[in-house]
């Protein structure tokens, strides 16, 4: 998601007269789109910004852009003074206008934060700006509405939206008439995406059928909206890559319930029973926490025998860090740190078991 956004603030930014350069020690401009899912992510970020010492470039112009904006906001300020705006999730599409009213008025002492927004315009997507020559990242909806009670994703990029289907297939004709053949289809909940009588399944059937467009693929799907006949649909796609990501988060159905998941382990097993049983020979990739407050020994262990048992070809493991606004904040971040390496470890060990043989395979 964030890759797309900074491609948007990349087109905003080209269609206003900059250029995009290679080296940050030959920018005026250096704007950091930051990710604060995790607080390694944030850290990294505070680390950076130490980087870019305006001593050399008294004119460079830094901003801070994306979820660490909406969280932080003007306090940003504070900890990194040599910070010249800051810019939420929700309002991108400002990005030109307060870099011009910056260089205008030559106001470098002056700080400009713009965190409130609620909508994107939906032009922003269509600017036509991609990293990749032949694969376009393309957003179908905004925001979530679940809440999982470790999660700031809700906080800081608002409630669920879904972008309407004629303009998702306006950007997908766009794509690929300008020769990008790949799409992937991004959302924090691909599976729940609606707009009026169309559900994801039937989004899925439209992109289809564009001419010239040769693989498509989208994450990142909940199993609470995942259902067998959505499986069917990839079965009989011929475009869809025959993948799917399906967050676990964890084996242990009193953590699954303290997360705000809304399935069970064996819910989920079930699930992914079907999908294999469906689409032959998928692909299943997954994502796991593992220290979650309270997380005990015997948790821990219902999520190691699951993940032995669902035999995913590749996982991201997580160490849970608590993150401002959630549910979770609220609950004691009681599993130590050393318990916490342990578990990452043991289970990092027993899926790379299991990815290095089923790549070989
Ligand atoms: S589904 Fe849960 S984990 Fe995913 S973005 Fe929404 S609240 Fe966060």
């Amino acid at each position: 998601m964030n890759v797309r956004d900074s491609e948007v603030i990349c087109g905003l930014l080209k269609n206003s007269g900059y250029k995009i350069c290679g080296d940050e020690k030959q920018a005026d401009v250096i704007i950091l789109n930051t990710c604060s899912v995790r607080q390694h992510a944030e850290d990294r970020v505070w680390s950076q910004i130490g980087s870019f010492k305006k001593a050399g470039n008294k004119r460079l112009i830094i901003g801070v852009v994306g979820c660490m904006a909406k969280n932080y906001a003007e306090k940003i300020f504070e900890r990194a003074p040599d910070v010249d705006f800051v810019v939420g999730p929700q309002d991108i599409h400002k990005i030109p206008e307060i870099l011009s009213k910056i260089s205008k008025d030559n106001l470098f002492e002056r700080k400009v934060w713009e965190v409130d927004g609620s909508i994107r315009p939906n032009e922003i997507y269509h600017n036509s700006f991609y990293q990749e020559k032949e694969h376009a990242y393309l957003v179908i909806s905004e925001g979530c509405s679940n809440f999982c009670s470790y999660c700031v994703v809700p906080f800081v990029r608002g409630r669920l939206r879904h972008r309407e289907l004629k303009n998702i297939v306006k950007e997908a004709e766009d794509a690929v008439a300008g020769g990008l053949t790949r799409i992937t289809l991004l959302g924090q909940n691909v599976n729940a995406y609606k707009d009026g009588d169309v559900n994801f399944t039937k989004l899925l059937q439209r992109l289809d059928k564009i001419a010239g467009l040769k693989q498509l693929t989208f994450f990142t799907s909940h199993p609470k909206d995942t259902h067998p006949d959505f499986f069917k649909a990839i079965r009989d796609s011929e475009k869809l890559l025959k993948s799917l990501h399906l967050p676990l988060q964890s084996g242990s159905d009193r953590i699954l319930k303290a997360m705000n998941r809304g399935y069970s382990a064996k819910e989920y097993l079930a699930l992914i029973d079907s999908y294999r049983k469906i689409v032959k020979g998928a692909l299943l990739t997954s994502d796991i926490i593992v220290g979650f407050p309270g997380e005990s020994e015997d948790d821990f262990k219902q999520t190691y025998d699951l993940v032995k048992k669902a035999e995913f070809n590749a996982a991201y493991i997580f160490k849970y860090s608590p993150r401002p606004h959630t549910e979770a904040l609220k609950m004691a971040d009681d599993v130590e740190k050393a318990d916490k390496e342990k578990r990452h470890a043991k289970l990092l060990e027993l899926q790379r078991g299991i990815s290095n043989k089923k790549n070989a395979k």
